[in-house]
């Protein structure tokens, strides 16, 4: 049976509101519907549409919607859920947020998926095409092994700052309790890695130098990323990639990732107070000397996204300047702040629940820039002001100079001010790169930007890649 299958990426409650800066959403294609696609028929007629960057079309009848969810883009998956099942077409939906709330997104959808897909959805296949599809599918096998390489071909390239994007593992070995990643792997193992040579093969058929990891933590697994980067050697790349503080501290993985091609890092500092930490069960950040961590991947020349978290219970009204003076004072080229968001099936989730200090159940505030539960030391109005204010004051041109002038060496000065400006102030440019779809056109720039650079003072390849932060979907590190 040939099909007409339609994978959609509905656009996060956020990414249309005021404060939506288009770029944020044109970063990474979506790659998670890629995946699964690469398990139907090379008959099949395959439609990927992601509504960040194109428009929806629902004026079509194919045979099966397969629909990604996040908590920010439930009601309006449900919506499009909805409007394909009263036409009579079969309506899946899989993702973090059905992970979670599972009874309410089959209310809205024929078969629901539970976790990873990657065993799921081929069975789910296999019993649609005879006509006897389950109601919910859950993981039960994970591995990576064997799996069919991720359908490239649907992903509009054009249309992505960042087309280059990779996974090659899942998971993460952590269990900080504000993260959907418990959840989501939930019955079974939560962190396996894809064979070496997989992730290698993969890696060789990306076209142009740049990738951009999306794991949650690249060094997560030492066997794997050692080998990796050993077989990444030769390769001429430059990468981008999350990773957690205490594997920068720990031995040398650091060293051999930079050697590599790595050029910045998503780094989860997340909150200075030990007592939040752990809050949060964020094990790995304890007693971990952050200026170190910093001083070593500067010297190695990587770039630093810094993630921060406000409004955990010890947070008081000085957390704010104190993140952003130490952010510059650290020279952390971009910072991410996020306002403590209670994801549904998170241990996080579930205490606030059982102390009564949920506020709301509106999912689209769920954005990590509303304060959707009852604070303990700041008002939710200081809590918002403080987030708000903390963005405005570390992009200033004041602080993206001072943090420039914190590097040692003038070239990196020089490279800090550029991306974070680059970055933050440059809005209207970047929209009408978009408008004009020119994005892909940008990728030998952005290539070129990080290219090698040779400082008398250093003689590691020094280059930045600060230009482009991850979408804020979950907290990580
Ligand atoms: S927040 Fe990051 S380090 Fe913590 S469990 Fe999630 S992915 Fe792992």
């Amino acid at each position: 049976m040939i099909m007409k299958v339609k994978m959609i990426l509905p656009a996060l409650a956020e990414a249309e509101s005021p404060f939506w800066r288009p770029i944020k959403y044109s970063l990474f294609p979506p790659l998670g519907l890629a995946t699964l696609a690469s398990y139907l028929s090379s008959d099949d007629e395959v439609e990927l549409v992601d509504q960040h960057v194109e428009k929806i079309k629902l004026d079509d009848s194919p045979d099966l919607v397969v629909i990604q969810v996040y908590i920010t883009n439930a009601y309006r998956s449900y919506q499009i859920a909805d409007h394909y099942r009263q036409q009579g077409t079969y309506v899946i939906m899989g993702g973090l947020h059905v992970t979670s709330l599972p009874d309410e997104a089959s209310q809205h959808a024929d078969s629901i998926f539970i976790g990873p897909g990657e065993e799921a959805f081929p069975q789910f296949l296999k019993e649609f095409r005879i006509g006897k599809p389950k109601k919910t599918y859950s993981s039960n096998v994970r591995t990576l092994t064997g799996i069919p390489p991720i359908r490239r071909d649907l992903i509009k390239r054009e249309r992505y700052l960042v087309p280059n994007s990779i996974v090659v593992t899942r998971g993460c070995p952590h269990h900080c309790d504000f993260c959907y990643k418990d959840a989501f792997f939930e019955g079974g193992k939560s962190f396996y890695t894809q064979e070496v040579d997989d992730a290698l093969s993969e890696i060789d058929r990306l076209p142009g130098r740049h990738l951009y990891f999306l794991d949650d933590h690249l060094l997560g697994h030492t066997r794997f990323a050692t080998s990796l980067f050993e077989g990444m050697k030769g390769m001429n790349r430059v990468c981008q990639g999350a990773a957690t503080i205490d594997s920068i501290l720990r031995g040398n993985l650091i060293e051999k990732a930079a050697e590599t091609g790595l050029r910045s890092l998503f780094v989860g500092f997340e909150t200075f107070s030990p007592q939040n930490l752990k809050q949060s069960n964020k094990k790995q950040n304890l007693k971990k000397n952050y200026e170190e961590a910093v001083k070593r991947l500067h010297s190695l020349g990587i770039m630093i996204n810094g993630s921060f978290v406000f409004g955990l219970d010890d947070d008081d009204q000085d957390v704010f300047k104190r993140t952003v003076d130490w952010g510059v004072a650290n020279a952390i080229t971009t910072s991410t702040y996020h306002i403590l968001t209670p994801y549904p099936g998170t241990a996080l989730y579930k205490s606030m629940e059982k102390q009564n200090r949920l506020t709301t159940n509106n999912w689209d505030l769920y954005d990590t820039r509303h304060v959707v539960y009852k604070t303990t030391k700041l008002t939710p109005e200081e809590l918002k002001a403080g987030y708000d204010w903390s963005y405005k004051e570390f992009y200033s041109w004041t602080n993206i100079l001072k943090g420039s002038l914190n590097h040692e060496v003038p070239k990196h000065q020089l490279k800090h001010f550029l991306y974070a400006g680059g970055w933050k102030k440059f809005e209207p440019l970047w929209n009408f790169i978009i408008k004009t779809k020119g994005l892909n056109q940008m990728l030998p720039l952005l290539e070129a930007i990080l290219s090698k650079v040779k400082d008398k003072t250093q003689p590691i390849e020094h280059v930045s890649n600060s230009l482009i932060s991850k979408p804020s979907i979950s907290y990580e590190h």
